[in-house]
């Protein structure tokens, strides 16, 4: 229970969403927090709704998060059906970007991640070819 709750809170400095830092583990307002995160993970079968990550295991429910699917900066509520299970990754890459269905955020974040696989494989990868020319 103290690691969930170590992990909403980290969650929630990770991201800077949190209008103030939970420092009471017992605050009634973090409890409600736990309690509905619990629910959407439940809902979406611990399965990140972009890529599909599988966070059903301890290690792996850490980079679990709830995404607000309409950001609330464009007026997204806290509404259960605004909200979905997003790995951490995911949860970043979309940041406030709006989309109109989740599957179409599937196919544009899927497009994100084939660029950034790229960069990666170009320039970052231990087996790419890195000049040492200045
Ligand atoms: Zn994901």
């Amino acid at each position: 229970m103290i690691q969930g709750l170590l992990s909403v809170w980290s969650y929630f400095l990770w991201t800077g969403k949190q209008e103030r830092v939970v420092r009471d583990w017992s605050d009634m307002a973090t409890i409600k927090i736990v309690e509905r995160n619990a629910r959407i993970f439940a809902r979406d079968n611990f399965h990140c709704v972009y890529c599909d990550y599988d966070g059903s295991t301890f290690e792996r429910w850490r980079y679990l998060a709830i995404d607000h699917f309409i950001p609330r900066a464009s007026g997204g509520t806290e509404d259960d059906a605004n909200l979905v299970t997003a790995c951490m990754d995911c949860n970043f890459m979309k940041g406030s970007f709006r989309f109109a269905t989740v599957a179409e955020a599937r196919v544009q974040m899927g497009k994100w991640v084939a660029q950034e696989r790229q960069i990666f494989e170009r320039n970052f990868s231990p087996t790419a070819v890195v000049s040492t020319e200045p």
